[in-house]
C-alpha cells in the first residue's frame, strides 16, 4: 500500500503539495530568492529570530498624522501576499527620533505565518507596514513596522484590533475608487509599547538591506478573518508566504534604547558596565571625530 502511495506521489505533484502544506518550499521557489545575489550573499538579511520585546516608551520613534484614519486602496492579491496601498501619499508617517528622519507610509501587506520568530516561535500572521524616507525611490531607505499576530476568536481580540481587521476586510468586499478608511491609530496603540528594532532587509527579492525594522507583538487576528484570506480570498498567495529566518550575523537587536543608543540588546542581556562605557566613548569619538 505504501509503495502505491509513493508511486502516486511521484506521478502527481499534487500529492507533494498536499504534504507540504505547512512548509514554505513552494513559496521559496516561487519567489526565486537564489537568483538575486543580495538574498544569498547579504549579511544583514530579514527575517530573523527575535528576543521577546520589552516595553519601551516612545523613545525610538513616533507615528505622525494618525489622528484621523488613514486612507488605503482596495486590498489586492500581489501573487505572493495580500496588500493594501496608500491612497493618500505622505500623510501617515513614521518619525525616527534619534536620526530625525521621516518615512512616509506606502503599503501594508500580510504574511501567513509570520516571517520573524520570537524565541523561535512563529506567529499566525505578520502584518508589515512599509514606509519610505522622503525623496527616496525604488527599494532605497525603507522602514518597516512588523506586527506579530496570533489568532483569537473575534470576541476575544481587543476591540480596536477586531475593528482594524474588519476595515481591511471591508476594502476587499466593496468597490470605492476614493479609497477606504483604515482605523490604524487605535490598532497600533492597542499593541502597547513592546517592540524591538534592528537593521535588516526586504524579505522578498531584491532583499535590499538597510531596512529599519520595528517589530511589535501584542496583536490578535480574528480566526475567521485569517481563514477567509488564507483559504478563500487569496489561498495561493497567502499559503505559507514567509521567508525562513536568516542568520543574525552578530547584529544588535534593540529591546531598549535611550538617547545614547541601544543599551539593552541581544536577547535581553544588559551589557556590562565596561561595554556601556565603550559605547559612550565610541559615540563621543564619532561626535568629535577623535
Ligand atoms: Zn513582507
Amino acid at each position: 500500500m505504501k509503495l502505491i502511495v509513493l508511486l502516486a506521489c511521484l506521478t502527481f505533484t499534487v500529492c507533494s503539495s498536499t504534504h507540504n502544506q505547512s512548509t514554505n518550499e513552494g513559496y521559496m521557489e516561487h519567489m526565486k530568492f537564489s537568483s538575486t545575489s543580495k538574498c544569498s550573499t547579504g549579511k544583514n538579511q530579514s527575517p530573523i529570530n527575535l528576543p521577546n520585546p520589552v516595553p519601551q516608551y516612545g523613545i525610538n520613534f513616533k507615528f505622525k498624522n494618525l489622528e484621523v484614519p488613514i486612507r488605503v486602496q482596495k486590498g489586492r492579491d500581489t501573487g505572493h501576499s495580500m496588500q493594501w496601498d496608500t491612497a493618500q501619499e505622505d500623510e501617515f508617517k513614521l518619525y525616527i527620533k534619534h536620526s530625525y528622519e521621516e518615512y512616509a507610509f506606502k503599503q501594508v501587506h500580510a504574511h501567513h505565518k509570520s516571517e520573524h520568530t520570537i524565541e523561535n516561535q512563529q506567529s499566525d500572521l505578520e502584518l508589515q507596514f512599509v514606509f519610505q524616507k522622503e525623496g527616496a525611490t525604488g527599494t532605497d531607505d525603507l522602514a518597516v513596522v512588523g506586527v506579530m499576530c496570533n489568532t483569537a476568536n473575534s470576541w476575544d481580540a481587543p476591540r480596536e484590533q477586531e475593528a482594524f481587521f474588519r476595515d481591511l476586510k471591508r476594502t476587499y468586499k466593496s468597490q470605492d475608487r476614493r479609497g477606504y478608511w483604515l482605523r490604524v491609530e487605535p490598532f497600533l496603540k492597542s499593541l502597547g509599547n513592546s517592540y524591538v528594532t534592528y537593521s535588516g532587509s526586504l524579505t522578498t527579492p531584491p532583499c535590499t538591506e538597510n531596512v529599519k525594522w520595528h517589530v511589535f507583538t501584542g496583536c490578535y487576528v480574528p480566526e475567521d478573518w485569517l481563514n477567509e484570506f488564507a483559504l478563500k480570498v487569496a489561498p495561493e498567495s497567502m499559503k505559507a508566504n514567509y521567508r525562513n529566518v536568516q542568520n543574525r550575523n552578530g547584529r544588535t537587536v534593540c529591546t531598549t534604547r535611550n538617547q545614547r543608543g541601544c543599551f539593552y540588546n541581544e536577547y535581553n542581556k544588559a551589557p556590562s558596565a565596561e561595554e556601556q562605557l565603550m559605547a559612550v566613548l565610541k559615540e563621543l569619538r564619532s561626535e568629535f571625530q577623535l
